[in-house]
């Protein structure tokens, strides 16, 4: 999938005539991809947040009793690496808050947001993890 250019067929990159901005078989189905990303975007927003909400209420000691459970012994949760690239002017970089921190603000488009998200966080790494999560009994029996 490419960020939508207006010479290509946003959907499938075919060439397009003059005053197209879709092929013919993607013009007959713009509605339904509006409808998706109409049922999408409040069921993606309200399962980021709970899932933020939920992975901030475990503690570390039990994160390592899950990754206990995993024969490479990992270190849970696992950090992802997200790289955005941005225009310069998207990007505001403050170094004045906290000490050895900084504050990056990104002002870019949603897909390339999404994109760049879901290639640092869709990792095997965070998907046994997650596996791991639905096995594990008596998590609380250590604390
Ligand atoms: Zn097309």
């Amino acid at each position: 999938m490419d960020i939508y250019r207006d010479d290509v067929c946003a959907v499938c990159g075919e060439s397009l005539p003059p005053d197209h901005i879709y092929c013919r078989e993607h013009a007959a189905t713009v509605d339904d991809r509006l409808h998706e990303i109409a049922a999408l975007v409040p069921r993606v927003l309200d399962d980021l947040g709970r899932l933020a909400t939920l992975l901030c209420q475990v503690a570390d000691e039990t994160w390592d009793y899950v990754a206990e459970q995993d024969p490479a012994e990992p270190e849970w949760p696992p950090v992802p690496h997200v790289t955005v690239h941005a225009d310069g002017d998207a990007v505001n970089v403050d170094v004045g808050g906290e000490p050895g921190m900084v504050r990056v603000d990104l002002d870019v488009a949603l897909p390339v947001l999404l994109r760049a998200l879901v290639a640092g966080v869709d990792t095997d790494e965070l998907r046994r993890m997650a596996a791991r999560c639905a096995e594990v009994e008596g998590a609380n029996a250590t604390h």
